[in-house]
């Protein structure tokens, strides 16, 4: 069963202190950290490490990304109600549902087969019902395209050219690029239909993107 308790929801506003005082200022995105319970994507041993600002192994040599670095990317995200947002590496599940908090148009796709199984199930249990895909989203969802905003959460090597094509004008791509030591946060607005502008932020360090337009 899955407990939120109020010591939870203490450590949880401790954790937004934290990421506030590294710089976000979303009060949307910081809501929904205070929101969603980490400790669920967690065994239960590892309460102490769901509310540190780090990052944590989820197994298959993946990680649940750090809470700062997930508040950063959905701020740079700039979600709308409305939007129809493309979460790239399901991963946990965590991420996606920060998303959820702010849109309920959630599509997240994961290359993994056993975190696909898993975070699946997590989102059953927590009653979330993003659309789930297992498969290489370096190619996006062309099935399901134009999103207004499109998420990265893996280390690319390049920007998809097929993530851009299947941004609506005026979307955005929010993804880390660069080696598999360091990449670079960049924000990718879709400005008419073959214009696009670049936008540089913070270096950060992700897991490997794969697929066909990843790492391979
Ligand atoms: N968003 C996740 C969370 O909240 O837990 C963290 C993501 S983890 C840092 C990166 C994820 O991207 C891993 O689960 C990995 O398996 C996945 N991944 C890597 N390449 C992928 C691809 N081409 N398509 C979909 N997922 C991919």
């Amino acid at each position: 069963m899955l407990i939120d308790s109020y010591r939870h929801k203490g450590m949880r506003k401790s954790l937004v202190r934290i990421v506030q005082e590294k710089g976000i200022k979303d009060r949307r995105v910081l809501e929904a950290i205070e929101q969603v319970p980490r400790h669920f994507f967690f065994e239960k041993a590892f309460l102490e490490q769901a509310y540190q600002d780090k990052a944590f192994p989820i197994g298959e040599g993946q990680t649940i990304s750090q809470p700062y670095t997930v508040a950063y990317q959905t701020e740079l995200l700039e979600v709308e109600p409305q939007d129809k947002v493309l979460e790239v590496g399901t991963g946990s599940g965590y991420q996606c549902s920060i998303l959820l908090q702010l849109t309920p148009h959630v599509y997240t796709i994961e290359y993994n087969e056993v975190l696909y199984q898993k975070a699946k199930k997590q989102f059953q249990l927590m009653g979330l019902t993003p659309a789930t895909f297992l498969g290489d989203g370096s190619e996006g969802l062309p099935q399901h395209a134009p999103f207004h905003k499109i998420l990265v959460t893996a280390g690319a090597p390049i920007i998809p050219k097929s993530l851009l094509r299947q941004l609506t004008v005026g979307g955005k791509l929010v993804i880390p690029v660069g080696d598999t030591a360091t990449q670079k946060m960049l924000r990718i607005t879709r400005v008419g239909e073959e214009e696009f502008t670049k936008e540089e932020f913070d270096n950060f360090k992700f897991v490997p993107l794969l697929g066909k337009q990843g790492w391979k």
